[in-house]
């Protein structure tokens, strides 16, 4: 379903229907398709969507736990 990273069909609360998102611009200068920030193009209603998970954050979930 995905035509370009900047744009993703996603569930809209405000339509209560699928629509598509696209990313308005990002004044926090986040590349196009890293930006968790999205907009319904019929409504404009703005939908967060977390990306991937920083290197970081992955890596202190695989701490082993001492048996
Ligand atoms: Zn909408
Ligand atoms: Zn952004």
């Amino acid at each position: 379903m995905w035509s370009s990273p900047e744009r993703r069909t996603e569930r809209c609360a405000s339509c209560a229907e699928e629509r598509v998102f696209e990313q308005p611009p990002c004044p926090d200068g986040h590349d196009p398709g890293e930006c968790p920030e999205w907009a319904c193009v019929r409504c404009g209603h703005a939908l967060f969507i977390g990306g991937p998970l920083p290197a970081a954050t992955a890596r202190e979930r695989r701490i082993p736990v001492a048996a």
